[in-house]
């Protein structure tokens, strides 16, 4: 399989999709700590729900001392109505203390002191370790499990197997956008269900694992 191939197609495919809320803040903000706290608001959320409530909390909080002037049950009222937003606000809550006390006030950038944070795990901590600071990481989220999957690309039960798999086969230049890729292609193309194969610019390249529909190879 080209996976480099795969990639080119899916890179055109991205200007044609609504950005993906994470990338979204990126470019609006180039803000280390407000694209942390919209990867947080997004986990379980649609993306336009997320950012709905990223932009109304960004008139209020800047940076995160300004969550100290918040109750826990002000900032669920904020986010409300993210997913799971008694847990986010709980950690929101918790976020400027732990910033403070372990990382002086910066956020930071290794994998390993991401996830010493409230509320972020892998998953969140790869994707701001690429998004906000453009070092190599494989965030690897339903869509990124699902599709890598689906195409052939590797064979994975679990999301952190996926993200092994990838770290030892998918080419280094390919990680900083393969989240984003295959994030707005499996929104916009490459659904759970029904995915819209009979149109997709890389049925060539396909396997079409597990895909049950008569465009299933099996
Ligand atoms: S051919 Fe179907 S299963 Fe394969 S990537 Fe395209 S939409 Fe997804």
């Amino acid at each position: 399989m080209d996976i480099s191939k795969i990639y080119k197609i899916l890179e055109k495919q991205f200007k044609s999709y609504p950005t993906p809320v994470v990338d979204l803040i990126e470019a609006q903000t180039k803000d280390p700590f407000k694209i942390l706290v919209t990867t947080m608001l997004s986990a379980r959320t649609k993306d336009q729900i997320t950012s709905e409530v990223a932009h109304r909390l960004f008139e209020i909080i800047n940076k995160p001392e300004d969550i100290n002037k918040f109750s826990v049950k002000e900032l669920e009222k904020m986010i409300y109505p993210v997913g799971f937003y008694r847990n986010k606000a709980r950690y929101l809550k918790e976020l400027p203390k732990v910033i403070k006390m372990k990382f002086n006030n910066t956020i930071p950038q290794e994998i390993g002191d991401l996830i010493k944070l409230p509320g972020v795990g892998r998953k969140t901590a790869n994707l701001v370790r690429t998004i906000a600071f453009k070092k190599p990481a494989i965030c690897v989220d339903v869509h990124v499990h699902r599709i890598s999957n689906r195409f052939g690309y590797i064979k994975t039960k679990t999301p952190f197997e996926t993200e092994m798999a990838l770290r030892s086969k998918l080419p280094l230049k390919h990680w900083l956008m393969y989240n984003s890729y295959l994030v707005a292609f499996g929104q916009n193309h490459c659904t759970p269900r029904n995915p819209k194969c009979s149109t997709c610019p890389i049925y060539n390249e396909c396997e079409r694992v597990e895909v049950k529909t008569k465009y299933s190879k099996k």
